[in-house]
């Protein structure tokens, strides 16, 4: 059970942890340290931390350059780093009286349910007895199926796993702005973003700084999976003074992405967000009108063709005749039983017992993110 305590994941990039030659900034991680350490020991907030580093430090430690490097190299580098990055959050946090934990994921431990659970329990337990998670991408393992490839959206699978109330992210920037502030002098700050809309995605072009992977997009796409999943965000830059602790009091700084209000559940946001789809259905428009109006279950009738090869209980992509994602939900059968149903059904058979394919408790619609009329209507099936 989620104690009451608020708890917040801090994701701090590459370039906020080190110096322009990609060393470790002890002063900038002691300065971090030192704001969570009031946080936590003066105001009773729950943290996690998701730190880049391990490659850039990787890098500095061997001599090798990031832009000349291979993907093995890479993840050779962040071998290195990592060790090292743990070692300064650890005596950091150790002079403190403060213990640490190092929990190092890939995407495919989200995308299974059951290491999910476990990775949830585990954070649970470590939150419990007072032990702060630190958590980076296993980037030694994660190829491009199974990575993230970015802290930015790993901080916000993790914030959903964690059922935080905050995330925030600290980077070289102080929020999002209508253009690039480093080539546009016209850029304007946004201070609250209610609904993440193709106009806010279009301000996120553009890279962030050579020693991390994330840019502005990646931090809308984080932003947008936490919103959605009922986590306020706030992007901040990592120089600000007490940033954390003014983020926390909820102070204006940087930008705020607010939490949609009708927030999917821990379940349901893990669906759409954190797995995989493992085949499709696709349905008439009868059976998409419903869907999208709340009014219940996907039923066997509404069903015009299925692709893939899935087992009872995966998750299917469900999407209608001119092929717009509708949403996602458990299947209760397989493919093959699923087209077999399909074909007796056709052939005039009763199929009454056989109805329901996705339960409107298993079922999440895509339109949820958007905001707007579908989102209402959406919150219906609540
Ligand atoms: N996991 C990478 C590292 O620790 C960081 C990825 C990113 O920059 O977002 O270096």
């Amino acid at each position: 059970m989620k104690s009451q305590r608020m708890r917040v994941v801090v994701k701090i990039g590459s370039s906020s942890i080190t110096e322009a030659n990609g060393q470790l900034s002890i002063a900038k991680l002691e300065s971090y340290i030192d704001q969570m350490t009031r946080l936590y020991q003066e105001e009773n907030v729950q943290l996690i931390v998701v730190s880049s580093g391990a490659v850039a430090l990787g890098m500095a430690q061997l001599g090798w350059r990031r832009k000349e490097s291979t993907m093995p190299e890479k993840q050779g580098a962040a071998a290195v780093g990592q060790g090292l990055l743990i070692h300064a959050y650890q005596q950091s946090f150790s002079k403190r009286g403060i213990d640490i934990a190092q929990l190092l994921l890939t995407k495919a431990d989200i995308e299974d349910r059951k290491r999910f659970v476990n990775i949830r329990n585990t954070m649970e337990t470590l939150l419990h007895f007072g032990v702060i998670p630190i958590i980076n991408e296993n980037d030694t393992v994660a190829v491009e199926e199974i990575r993230f490839g970015d802290n930015d959206t790993l901080s916000s699978f993790v914030a959903m796993v964690a059922d935080a109330d905050l995330l925030i992210l600290l980077t070289d920037v102080d929020g999002l702005y209508t253009v690039n502030p480093r080539i546009n002098a016209n850029a304007s700050k946004i201070d609250d973003v209610w609904n993440i809309d193709d106009a806010i995605e279009q301000m996120a072009g553009g890279q962030g700084s050579d020693r991390g992977t994330g840019g502005m997009r990646t931090k809308i796409t984080a932003a947008k999976i936490a919103t959605g999943s009922g986590i306020d965000v706030a992007l901040a830059s990592s120089e600000s003074k007490d940033v954390l602790e003014r983020i926390v009091h909820r102070e204006k700084v940087g930008t705020w992405f607010h939490a949609k209000s009708g927030e999917l559940t821990a379940k349901k946001s893990w669906m759409m967000f954190g797995t995989r789809t493992e085949g499709q259905v696709m349905v008439d428009a009868g059976a998409a009108d419903a869907l999208l109006r709340g009014n219940g279950s996907l039923l066997l009738p509404g069903i015009l063709s299925v692709q893939g090869d899935f087992q009872e209980g995966s998750i299917v992509l469900i999407e209608s005749e001119n092929k717009q994602e509708i949403g996602k939900g458990v299947c209760n059968f397989s493919a093959w039983d699923l087209r077999l149903l399909i074909q007796r059904s056709q052939q005039g058979e009763s199929m009454r017992n056989m109805q329901e394919v996705v339960h409107r408790n298993q079922l999440v619609l895509t339109s949820s993110l958007i905001g707007g009329e579908n989102h209402q209507r959406f919150e219906n099936l609540h």
